[in-house]
């Protein structure tokens, strides 16, 4: 099974993400986190994206396509994929059906996790706080300074392929401002029913 977790930055996605990885024996694939990881590892990918990633901007799409295309391709993914972060415009939505139909697979369902953005501002602020009081590293894009921009990015190219994916009848939309365990539990009767 292929899905798509769809939602602005902050909406829990990576959370559902990392709990269906768990349960159900798909793959994650994040390419926020596989960016950082190149970033962090300074490839030649690392060093393209790293000033469009810390100031909140998208990074191109022949790049995030590429890195999405060799992930696929890896075993792991044999038995499904959840796209979280991917695809975030219309072109990686359109590379992205060629890259499963090239695999004879195909996308099963898109779960929209729906956040209003004064919740998501709270979160993320939440977040980073935790995080610089805890001693751990703040994401470069989590400050309050660069927030604004990645959720204007969400709202310009991701926020589209709403419509979408829902004139292609593969569109479920989960209230992601409930309790975690809730969000999760609805989403495992979404893909109960797939
Ligand atoms: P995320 O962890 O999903 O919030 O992604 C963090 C940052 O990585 C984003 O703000 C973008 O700069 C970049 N990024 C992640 N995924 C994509 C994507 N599919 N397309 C373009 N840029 C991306």
């Amino acid at each position: 099974m292929n899905l798509i977790l769809l939602g602005p930055p902050g909406a829990g996605k990576g959370t559902q993400a990392e709990l269906l990885e768990a349960g159900r024996g798909l793959k994650q694939l994040s390419t926020g986190i596989m960016l950082r990881a190149a970033i962090e590892a300074g490839t030649p990918i690392g060093l393209q994206a790293k000033a469009i990633v810390d100031r909140g901007d998208l990074v191109p799409d022949e790049v995030v396509v590429g890195i999405i295309a060799d992930r696929l391709a890896e075993p792991d993914c044999a038995k499904g994929a959840i796209f979280d972060g991917f695809p975030r415009t219309a072109v990686q939505a359109d590379a992205l059906d060629g890259l499963l139909a090239g695999r004879n697979s195909k996308l099963d369902v898109v779960i929209q996790l729906e956040v209003d953005d004064n919740i998501l501002i709270e979160r993320i602020a939440r977040r980073a706080a935790e995080n610089e009081a805890a001693g751990r590293p703040v994401r470069s894009d989590d400050r309050p300074d660069v927030f604004p921009n990645r959720l204007a990015k969400y709202h310009r190219d991701t926020a589209p392929l709403i419509a979408h994916y829902r004139s292609k009848g593969l569109l479920k939309t989960v209230d992601g401002m409930q309790a975690v365990e809730t969000v999760a539990a609805q989403i495992s009767a979404i893909l109960e029913a797939v």
